[in-house]
């Protein structure tokens, strides 16, 4: 990973709230779409957000692809939004399954390219399982975390790496802001323009360890990038204070509801200043056993995963025996 210079305050905002054009009412939990900007629509599914971006009529770009089983909600996005046009590309902030979980049935009928940073490719062409996510930093969520698949996926021939130069494909005035730690190929995208920024889960606006953050999205508030599944607690402070330094008057995050500046901006100011207390967990695996920012090499054993089912295992024999002896 790039060494960030040391991490400064951002001169205060100079846009006024005015001139920010605040997002529409809250969506449905059972999902629905949210204009943010003219060329920004965010779409809520279950647990997660997807975006589309692009003006109607243009070419557009889908920003990740749902939990399994929501294809068909994105597919009535775009069928809204842009009659029904397939997007021009679809762009992954990283390859979690919450964030790629229609894209086997999406592809069925776009045949588009998916691009990802070139550190995330190998979870993407079914070479490497992500590292298995840890049960143990607190919250019901964590808990459930084992029963998610890691991987990995195969998205052949479809995927293939982001530009290196930081554009975006199909966007203009767009970049793609390499933001690991949560994955070690993660991106954010960024448009300085009007300070538009969509964090991924670099940072989330919702407590999503939790069951009413992760499924009601309740409270709306800036927070770390969900724990379980954050692999890398030094990488994940840096790419908060990357992003808190642009700093973005709209955050648009893989999980909770928009946040626009003054509260957004004062609650990602003091998450980068104060990430070690407020974000990094007290405790948990990958703590001790930061997983590397660099390109995940197959066949590397995964500790954790032989921790987590050697312990689910011994509890399911010990419920057995005793109910055998009952
Ligand atoms: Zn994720
Ligand atoms: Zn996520």
């Amino acid at each position: 990973m790039t060494q960030l210079p040391a991490w400064q305050p951002p001169p205060p905002l100079t846009t006024s709230v005015e001139q920010i054009r605040p997002p529409a009412p809250h969506v449905s939990t059972f999902g629905g779409t949210q204009v943010l900007r003219p060329d920004v629509v965010r779409v809520r599914l279950p647990m997660v957000n997807a975006y589309l971006l692009g003006l109607p009529g243009e070419p557009w770009v889908l920003v990740d692809a749902g939990m399994p089983g929501t294809a068909g909600m994105i597919r009535a996005a775009a069928e809204n939004y842009h009659a029904g046009r397939p997007p021009a590309a679809i762009v992954l902030t990283h390859g979690h399954l919450d964030h790629i979980g229609g894209l086997h049935d999406l592809l069925q009928t776009w045949k588009v390219p998916v691009y990802a940073h070139p550190l995330e490719l190998p979870y993407l062409t079914g070479q490497v399982p992500y590292p298995f996510p840890d049960p143990s930093v607190g919250g019901v969520m964590s808990l459930l975390s084992p029963a998610f698949v890691p991987g990995p996926f195969d998205f052949r021939p479809h995927i293939q790496a982001l530009p290196p130069a930081g554009e975006v494909p199909h966007l203009a005035g767009w970049r793609w802001l390499h933001t690991p730690g949560h994955s070690v190929g993660h991106v954010s995208l960024w448009r300085e323009a009007d300070r538009t920024l969509i964090a991924g889960d670099a940072f989330v606006t919702t407590k999503q360890e939790t069951v009413t953050g992760a499924l009601a999205q309740k409270p709306t508030l800036v927070h770390r990038p969900p724990a379980y599944y954050t692999p890398n607690w030094d990488a994940a402070r840096e790419s908060v204070r990357l992003l808190a330094a642009l700093p973005p008057a709209l955050a648009a995050t893989g999980h909770g509801h928009p946040m626009t500046e003054v509260q957004m901006d004062l609650d990602l100011q003091r998450l980068a200043r104060n990430f070690d207390e407020a974000a990094r967990p007290l405790r948990g695996w990958y703590l001790s056993h930061p997983v590397p920012v660099a390109l995940p090499q197959p066949g590397t054993p995964d500790p954790l995963k032989r921790i987590v089912l050697g312990a689910l295992a011994a509890v399911g024999l010990i419920l057995l025996v005793d109910r055998l002896r009952s």
